[in-house]
Parts: C-alpha cells; sequence; structure tokens
C-alpha cells in the first residue's frame, strides 16, 4: 500500500516492509489461526475497523499481510488479497464484478478453468460470458452490451503466446464504464504491469513465477485503489479462498530471486525458440521474442522482456507432439508453468481437455499445440534435450 521510490529489484528484497518486535531479518511464520486481544474493548475495536490488530487468520495474519503489500507494491497497485490458489483469485474477481444478469468478455484463450467455471459454476446464476480473441479490438467492441460488467484479459494468452494491447482494451472498456481485470500470471510484474495501461484489477497464479520453484499453490488479486479493495477483500474473506501463513512464507521467499530467475529463463527462451523455428520438423513456433511473432512490436512496448513461455507445433501434429513429450529426458512432462525447471505439456489433453471443441478452435488451440515453460537449466542441456526427442519424432 506503500509504494517506494526503489527499484524493482530492491522491492524483491526490501518491499512489504516488516517489522516485529523482535527484529526478525525475515518473515516470521505466524502460524496461528486466531490472535489474543488486549481487552474486550480492542476485540470490539478490531471487529468494527477502528484498530488494526489481527483477529483472525482467514481475515488477516502479518505473515500474509507482509506477502500482500509485497505484491501490491510491485504491481503498484493499492492493495493485495492473497489466495488460496490462482483459482482462489479468479473466483474472488469474478465473485466480487459478476451478479445475476451480468455479462463478462474474456480471452478465448484464458487459462482453461478461469473459463470453464464460467461456462458451468457461473451459469447456474445467471452469469454470461462471451469469449473473443482479445488481441483483436474489433472483436472485444463487438462483444461488449449493456450488462457487461467486466473485461477480463490474459496477455500473452494461454496457450496461445497471443498479445492484448492493454492499454487499447482498457480505454475501450472505460468508454463504457466497465473494470478491467488482467490475469499477469505469465508476466509477472517484473515483465508487465498492467496498472501502467489502465487496469483495475490484477491477478495472478502465484504457484507460477511468483513463488517460481513448483511446492506451493497460491494466488493473489491486487486492486488499483480502495473501494475495489474492499470489494475484493470481502468476497475472498467470507468465501474462505484465503492463503495459510507457511504458503505466504514460501512465496516471500521465492519471489526475492524472480528478476535472476525470469532474466536467466527468458534469455534461454529465446535461443529455444529460435532453435526450434530453424527445426525442419517443427511447423511454426509462438513466441513474443521472434520477429515472426505477429505482435512482436506491441510486445516490444507492452512488455520489459519477452518471457519463457513457447508455443509450437510440429509437423506431424499430435503423433508428432505425443513421440517429443514421450522422448524429452530434461524437461519434465507435466502441467503448470514459470518454475526453475522446464516442463512440457499437451494442452487439448490436459489443461484445456475440459474446454469444448468449439471453445478450443476458436482459441486456436490445435490438437498438435505443445506448450513448453523454459526454466533455469543450461540452454545448451535444453537444446540437446529437445534434439534427442525430435529425432525420435
Ligand atoms: C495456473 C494458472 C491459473 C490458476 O492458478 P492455480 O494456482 O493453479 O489455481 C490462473 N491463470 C493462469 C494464467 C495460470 O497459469
Amino acid at each position: 500500500m506503500k509504494s517506494k521510490n526503489i527499484g524493482f529489484n530492491s522491492k524483491l528484497i526490501h518491499g512489504g516492509e516488516f517489522n516485529d518486535a523482535l527484529g526478525s531479518a525475515t518473515v516470521p511464520i505466524y502460524q496461528t489461526s486466531t490472535f489474543k486481544f488486549d481487552s474486550a474493548e480492542h476485540g470490539a475495536a478490531c471487529f468494527a475497523g477502528e484498530s488494526d490488530g489481527y483477529i483472525y487468520t482467514r481475515i488477516g495474519n502479518p505473515t500474509i499481510h507482509a506477502l500482500e503489500m509485497l505484491l501490491a507494491e510491485l504491481e503498484n497497485g493499492f492493495g493485495g488479497i492473497a489466495c488460496s490458489s490462482g483459482m482462489g483469485a479468479v473466483n474472488t474477481v469474478y465473485g466480487a464484478m459478476l451478479a445475476q444478469g451480468d455479462h463478462i468478455v474474456s480471452s478465448a484463450a484464458v487459462y482453461g478453468p478461469s473459463r470453464v467455471v464460467l461456462e458451468t459454476y457461473y451459469k447456474k446464476f445467471g452469469v454470461e460470458a462471451s469469449f473473443v480473441n482479445t488481441a483483436d479490438i474489433n472483436e472485444v467492441r463487438k462483444a461488449i452490451r449493456p450488462e457487461t460488467k467486466l473485461l477480463y484479459i490474459e496477455t500473452p494468452s494461454n496457450p496461445t503466446i497471443e498479445i492484448t494491447d492493454l492499454k487499447a482494451c482498457c480505454d475501450l472498456a472505460h468508454e463504457h464504464g466497465i473494470p478491467v481485470a488482467v490475469d499477469n500470471t505469465f508476466c509477472s510484474p517484473y515483465l508487465q504491469r498492467p496498472f501502467e495501461f489502465g487496469a483495475d484489477i490484477v491477478l495472478h497464479s502465484l504457484t507460477k513465477f511468483i513463488n517460481g520453484h513448483a511446492d506451493i499453490v497460491g494466488g493473489v488479486v491486487i486492486a488499483k485503489d480502495e473501494v475495489l479493495y474492499k470489494k475484493l477483500r470481502s468476497v475472498m474473506v467470507t468465501l474462505g479462498f484465503n492463503m495459510d501463513p507457511h504458503q505466504a512464507y514460501l512465496v516471500i521467499r521465492g519471489v526475492k530471486t524472480l528478476s535472476i530467475r525470469i532474466d536467466r529463463a527468458q534469455e534461454s527462451a529465446m535461443k529455444v525458440a529460435q532453435y526450434l523455428e530453424n527445426h525442419p520438423k517443427v511447423e511454426w513456433v509462438r513466441f513474443p521474442g521472434l520477429a515472426s511473432h505477429p505482435q512482436h512490436e506491441l510486445a516490444k512496448t507492452q512488455m520489459d522482456g519477452f518471457g519463457s513461455m513457447i508455443s509450437f507445433e510440429l509437423k506431424g501434429g499430435l503423433e508428432a507432439g505425443r513421440v517429443l513429450m514421450n522422448s524429452v529426458q530434461m524437461a519434465i512432462l507435466a502441467v503448470s508453468l514459470g518454475g526453475v525447471e522446464t516442463l512440457i505439456q499437451h494442452p487439448a489433453s490436459m489443461t484445456h481437455s475440459k474446454v469444448s471443441a468449439d471453445g478450443k478452435e476458436k482459441a486456436g488451440i490445435t490438437d498438435g499445440l505443445v506448450r513448453y515453460s523454459v526454466g533455469i537449466e543450461d540452454v545448451v542441456d535444453l537444446i540437446a534435450d529437445l534434439e534427442q526427442a525430435l529425432a525420435k519424432v
């Protein structure tokens, strides 16, 4: 909530401003469900919001609060709301912004469950959703209705790695009085800060780049102002999407190396993408750093780096991709992304398997598309691994 005038890397280490009576240099784990009041009057004041004392861990906890303040500082937002998972964060946003009769416009190629939960669960409560290619501003304009209450964007998109113009989308939505939420998981605040382009809400799956070590699941929602912050926070608290203090501790530890992990991973990703693009068995490669990427120029202006997520398709389609995934030895065949280890997966049968065939087609998720999340191993080893696996295709 307090933005210090220091650089991003310094914020990673010193942001969030935690102080306790014992002078702990790192944020301790307050592994407690409840907090002692000084007196009956103090307890009453905490509940009335007249004292900022802690009450109960679902409502707030010092370890979790330290993480929330740090992440809000990194995104230049007003305040953070830590959640049990990225989906907890997604549902905190949907729950706060959508009601019966409302309509949401979302990127077609979003994280699979972020789409499926709208098409199943929220539909039961009378919420309608349109999924469009938000990389095409005209599609967004056409999808807006009088009852549209949220524009929800993921950029780069998952798993198609298309770039949505954040400023253009925020300007358009705001002309219609519609708030904009951006899932910034694929970039992290190191590479992209959506509030700078006009976003109202930013969310993350902390499971990915921010924690970065594939050892916890977590999420966060960051609001641009106090009104939105309070509205979102009450949904997290009452629906019970809260984080655990131990989870928060691990994310605080993991995020300290965010920029050096991403620097390494994106440098390697560029080399892997170039290698794949020149390989005779590869049909196409989608990586924002390649000049062949349709929105390469937009990526350069909107992002501070090209990230480390690559999508590609082999000439032999699904069957060739299957052989590749079964043949890699260093890359781990697993869903998720943004960790120190390189991961490979097949969205059509894995992360996006519950998205309808029509939905997949409109989102550009072909059967042969392979998603590759570059870790921080030696890039020569990653390329050698792909080389031996591609030889078997
Ligand atoms: C993983 C992911 C989510 C969901 O996060 P969980 O921590 O798995 O619940 C949401 N959005 C994006 C872009 C993701 O990659």
